[in-house]
């Protein structure tokens, strides 16, 4: 076994169907008195039954919440926060309503009370992420990490099939980066190994029944898992990828992940074989990036850039930011294999061999 570094960021999770019944009793433990709850405005009517729950110790509702965490919307919900004088931030939603409460925190260590919807995972992430002006600057600071989240399966049960399917998918692509990462450690792979596993049999499930608990729960489970791996580790060509696609061409951001995932996992294959072994395992594969692509077949995810709306011309570009500037992964980043993995991508073919 290597050295290595493992640092725990400490939150409190309540997991299990049903959990939204002890909010209050979280609440009390926070030490809150006036919550301000957080959604999108398509959650807005859950935003308002979880502000009813909270009766008294409810400050407001703030149903603005949008993707990618807009400076202008991050400053509505400051001012919204400081106004209602808020002692606490309850966001029900998404990465983008955890995204907007981390907004807040970053400037007035407001505590997050998170319920996550979506397989996201920015509950259990230092990270955060503000637009300004066209482009998402992201940092990491402890005082955006949640200090309690409460997974309730139940209120997975309306989150679309499709949106489930790339969300998890996105989820499973945190704990690829994971396992390979230049600063990886045993225990992060641990839990990373588990989070696929998890996704891997709760996913198909959800698809084929997306009312049944029992694979919400998993797939929601294995969510938890993906997020810790994606704070305790440093990410790779996958991400760096991702990111260029959604900031330069507006991609949306789980099905970009899901259709990268297989092709980069593919590029990184002979240089990271336990990190290969333990995916395929995870997945109950032979092949790591092969098993990726199958599970997205099975789910029916979409498997083309270009059916994304995204440019074949664009293509180039993004392969040359890929190599721009230097970051760690596991196999040496080259111009023309990262333009074949693209091309690859671009048509949703299967990974290269
Ligand atoms: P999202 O939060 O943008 O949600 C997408 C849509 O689905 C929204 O309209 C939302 O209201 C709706 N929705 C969510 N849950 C639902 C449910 N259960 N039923 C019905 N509708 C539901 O999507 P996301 O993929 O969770 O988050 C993406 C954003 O999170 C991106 O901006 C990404 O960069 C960020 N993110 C950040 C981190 C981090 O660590 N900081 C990690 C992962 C993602």
């Amino acid at each position: 076994m290597h050295d290595f570094i493992y640092t725990s960021h400490p939150s409190r999770v309540v997991f299990g169907a049903g959990s939204l019944n002890h909010l209050e009793r979280e609440i009390i433990q926070l030490g809150a008195k006036r919550a301000l709850v957080l959604s999108t405005p398509e959650q807005a009517a859950q935003a308002e039954a979880i502000a009813k729950r909270l009766g008294e110790r409810c400050a407001g509702v703030f149903a603005k919440a949008v993707m990618h965490v807009p400076i202008e919307t991050a400053r509505l919900a400051r001012e919204e926060a400081a106004r209602v004088g808020a002692d606490c931030a309850v966001a029900i939603g998404g990465g983008s309503t955890t995204g907007l409460g981390k907004a807040i925190a970053l400037e007035s260590s407001l505590p997050i009370l998170a319920i996550p919807t979506t397989y996201a995972g920015s509950e259990m992430t230092t990270i955060y992420g503000i637009t300004e002006g066209g482009l998402k600057k992201t940092g990491r600071d402890a005082r955006v990490l949640p200090k309690t989240v409460i997974y309730d399966p139940e209120l997975t049960l309306s989150l679309p099939v499709g949106l489930s399917a790339t969300s998890g998918m996105n989820a499973i692509a945190h704990a690829v980066e994971a396992l390979y990462a230049v600063d990886g450690n045993p225990i992060i792979s641990m839990i990373a190994e588990e989070g696929i596993r998890a996704l891997a049999r709760g996913l198909p499930a959800v698809v084929a029944a997306p009312a049944d608990i029992k694979a919400r729960s998993d797939a929601l489970y294995g969510a938890w898992l993906c997020g810790v791996a994606l704070n305790g580790s440093a990410m790779a060509l996958h991400h760096k990828l991702c990111h260029t696609l959604g900031g330069s061409f507006n991609l949306p951001h789980a099905e970009t992940h899901t259709i990268v995932l297989p092709h980069a996992t593919a590029y990184n294959a002979k240089s990271a074989p336990e990190a290969m072994a333990r995916i395929a395992r995870a997945l109950g594969a032979t092949d790591a990036a092969q098993g990726l692509y199958a599970l997205e077949q099975k789910l029916g995810t979409p498997l083309a850039l270009k059916d994304l709306g995204m440019p074949e011309s664009g293509l180039d570009r993004v392969a040359d930011l890929a190599v721009a500037n230097p970051y760690p992964n596991p196999a040496p980043l080259e111009r023309a294999a990262i333009r074949r993995l693209l091309d690859n991508a671009w048509h949703g073919r299967a990974p290269a061999a």
